[in-house]
Parts: structure tokens; sequence; C-alpha cells
């Protein structure tokens, strides 16, 4: 199969219709949560990622900010007016939607999860002793992650050799050994000083990896943003990919 990866869309449809078209054709697609967030367009981009076919989607920081089921003081200042904007803009049906999603979910090979296997929505992995200690956290050879929004691969071809931190390049296929922890980035927000939104595709018969960037519409995401009266960082750093 061919899956799409994909993770902390944040609410940013122009990257999340980029990614789509890139994308290609896929036989699943798998969202590692943080639909909402941020970004000015939360409702459309629950609807387009629902007519996706064969979609799995878990339940990010940023979604249970939104369905207020979280103390918003854990957030930075512009985080948090995104937040209440998101809990006074999301339609029922939105809400819906991001009340079902689960926080972890299994695909032999793959466990998925917004932030770490220990700690599904909350912790970043962001170095190696943080992935090496979380490997002891799921059963099967992989695990994806997302919330950092930066690509990342975290290898562990065998236990005695501990882990590694790879940055498989752009569009290229990347053969997976032994067990690996894996980030496509970010499609909404990429933090990598990469403006172009990023996603993965993972290839569960051959088992490989291909880390993708695609260009949007940046200023047509900056200007809903403005409009919506959302803090205006988050139109800034679009555009340099902080
Ligand atoms: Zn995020």
């Amino acid at each position: 199969m061919r899956i799409l990866v994909f993770s902390d869309i944040h609410a940013n449809l122009t990257a999340l219709e980029a990614v789509l078209e890139a994308a290609g054709t896929f036989d699943a697609a798998w969202c590692l949560g943080d639909v909402v967030g941020y970004g000015p367009d939360p409702n459309e981009c629950i609807e387009r990622i629902r007519q996706i076919p064969n979609l799995v989607c878990l339940v990010g920081n940023h979604d249970a900010a939104a369905l207020g089921q979280i103390n918003l003081e854990v957030f930075n200042k512009e985080a948090r007016q995104s937040a209440h904007w998101m809990r006074e803009h999301l339609t029922y049906d939105s809400i819906q939607f991001l009340e079902e999603l689960p926080n972890r979910k299994v695909i032999d090979p793959v466990t998925l999860v917004h932030g770490s296997p220990r700690n599904p929505v909350w912790e970043y992995i962001l170095d190696t002793n943080t992935a090496a200690a979380n490997f002891s956290a799921f059963d099967t050879q992989f695990c994806f992650i997302g919330h950092s929004h930066l690509p990342a691969a975290y290898l562990c071809p065998d236990a005695q050799a501990g882990v590694t931190l790879k940055m498989p390049p752009v569009g290229q296929v990347f053969q997976l050994e032994g067990r690996a922890i894996l980030n496509p980035g970010s499609v909404g927000q990429p933090r990598d000083h990469d403006p172009r939104a990023a996603f993965a595709i993972f290839h569960s018969d051959e088992l490989t990896w291909e880390p993708m960037r695609v260009e949007y519409d940046i200023h047509s995401v900056q200007e809903r943003i403005y409009k919506a009266g959302l803090p205006s960082r988050h139109a800034l750093r679009l555009l340099q990919g902080w």
C-alpha cells in the first residue's frame, strides 16, 4: 500500500490542498493530529480531510484545546488566542469530528500518535535521548509522530546500536531497516525554515519512507489570518517556516 502520512495541518486549507494534489494517488491517508489551531480554515480543513477515503486521523494537543478539553494556560499567548478563536468558530459537525479522534492507533507494523508513544498528545520528541526512551512504549516496528513540525527519522536498527537521528533527503526513497520513529513534518506550519508544506509517503510493502515538500500560496493564507483577526505572528512565521 502507498500511504500518505501527514500531520499538523493547523487549519491551513491552501497547504492541505497542495499536499493532497502533490501526493498523487494513495491507498490510505494517516493524519497525525492538530488539524486545527493557528490557521484560518479549521472547518474547511476538517470537511476536506473527511472526504479522503481510508483516512485515519489522530487527535493533537491543539485539537484538544479547541474542544476545551485542556487548560489553555499551558499555551503561549498567541496559541491561546488562536484556541479561543477556534472554540468560537468550530461548527457542530467539526466538533463532533474532533471529539471522536483517538489519541493512539495501531495499524501493524505502525503505531500512530501525535506527540510520542508514551505521552500521545503532549510529549515532543526532539532528540535521540527522548526518542530512545520512547522505543519501549510501542510494540510495532514503527511509530509515526507529528507535533514538533520538524521532519525527522529516529532509527534504532537493533537494541545494542542505540538511536540515531537522520534527515532523509526530500524526494528520495529511504529504505527502513529495524525499528524507527518517523515524523513527516507539518502541512500547515513547517518549523524547519523551509516554508513548503511537508508530508511523507510510506510504502507498507517495501517499507520505504519518502519525505516530500510542496509550495503553496502562503500569501492567501496570510490574508485570511489577518482578516480573521488571528495573531499576525501566525501569518509571519508561515513565510519563513518557523
Ligand atoms: Zn502542531
